[in-house]
């Protein structure tokens, strides 16, 4: 896709309405909910637990395949328990590190946020890309880039659609992980040396930054060929760092894509001739994300939160493991300003909505924006009567 401007952060390119009736009064509510009910936003005892569960899964399971499996059938479930371990860190560790939201001590929030490094991709081209990019202009054709899987795949209406897009529906699962591949080998790399994610310049990484950037990579590469192939066939290694790799890379994708390349979703796009957007900030945040499987304590523990994206974007500094607490206070609030509050009641309801929003957008009649019927804002968000 391409794109005819740079823009920079921290300056904004894009701005946003400015009644935030319906932020202010969310915050309060929240604040109230923390305040009275005596819980911490941050440095939940919850997390810490789960945070030992699964890097003790993961490095167990590792050791396991590298040092003890000794046939394909013992490798191979094993290699499947450590590409879920993987996505599992990226879900609930080091997505919370990366938003400061894990611990009030930033140094807690820095470790957690480098697991990402571990299990291959770069916490400092992470942060940028997610924290920054994505969380500011979510579900914006040509700014958020999330949504841009140059030609592969059109996952908005406003992207450029190719015949082969007809079939999406059906071959972009496998290219999910197949990217996660290149993003660790080569996105990564191209970004920092670039100094810029999509349309968005980021600072090249500098001292500690940079030091970090390479020592993550030298880390992973070390764990992903180094130590292995000290005992395996380089074809061994490769067929299992790919296997373990797409596995994560497919979960880690379709969490994430559920709650924002669905139906049920918004694409706005800026005013014509202006760089705004008409919704103000968290009412955008809301129409562009789609909760699912809210009720599902498995789910919410695995997923990290991930399944509650609307209480993430409105309050991504609050710790996931209080998202189910305060996602009732978010729903009534959105009842009360007639913001539309998207979920689906499980997680195959949000993979099938996914499945149709490919077919759509790759369809040959596709080209329309997402239909209205799913819009039903109040023109100046203010409170209903
Ligand atoms: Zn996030």
């Amino acid at each position: 896709m391409s794109v005819s401007h740079i823009h920079d952060f921290p300056q904004n390119r894009l701005t946003f309405g400015r009644n935030n009736a319906f932020h202010k009064e969310l915050r309060r509510r929240v604040d109230d909910y923390f305040r009275s009910s005596g819980r911490s936003q941050r440095d939940c005892p919850a997390m810490y637990l789960k945070t030992a569960i699964i890097l003790a899964v993961f490095s167990a399971f590792y050791l396991l395949l590298v040092f003890v499996a000794g046939a394909w059938w013992q490798a191979l479930p094993v290699a499947v328990v450590l590409g879920l371990s993987m996505a599992g860190i990226g879900f609930n560790i080091e997505h919370d590190g990366s938003h400061n939201s894990y611990s009030n001590h930033a140094w807690i929030n820095r470790l957690a946020a480098m697991t990402m490094d571990l299990i291959g991709a770069s916490s400092y081209v992470w942060h940028w890309k997610h924290v920054v990019v994505h969380h500011t202009y979510v579900n914006i054709t040509g700014h958020d880039a999330d949504i841009d899987i140059s030609f592969f795949g059109r996952l908005t209406p406003h992207q450029k659609r190719f015949s082969f897009h007809r079939w999406q529906q059906f071959y972009l699962w496998p290219l999910y992980g197949l990217n996660v591949i290149k993003w660790h080998l080569y996105d990564d790399f191209r970004d920092v040396i670039l100094g810029r994610i999509g349309p968005t310049r980021i600072p090249r990484p500098k001292r500690w930054e940079l030091a970090g950037f390479a020592g993550g990579k030298v880390v992973f590469l070390t764990l992903a060929f180094g130590l292995p192939l000290l005992v395996h066939p380089l074809w061994i290694v490769l067929l299992f760092y790919a296997l373990t790799v797409c596995l994560a890379g497919v979960v880690t994708s379709v969490v994430f894509q559920l709650a924002h390349c669905v139906e049920e979703a918004e694409f706005p796009m800026p005013q014509e001739n202006s760089d705004s957007i008409e919704s103000a900030w968290a009412v955008h945040q809301v129409e562009t994300t789609v909760d699912f499987a809210r009720r599902s304590r498995v789910e919410s523990w695995l997923l990290g939160g991930l399944n509650f994206q609307i209480e993430h974007h409105l309050f991504p500094r609050v710790c996931h493991v209080n998202y189910p607490a305060i996602s009732n206070l978010v729903e009534q609030a959105c009842r009360d300003f007639g913001v539309r509050y998207g979920e689906h009641n499980s997680f195959r309801a949000g993979l099938s909505s996914h499945f149709r929003w490919l077919r759509r957008m790759g369809a040959r009649t596709a080209g329309s924006p997402p239909s209205s019927r799913m819009l039903v804002v109040a023109p100046d968000y203010g409170p209903a009567e």
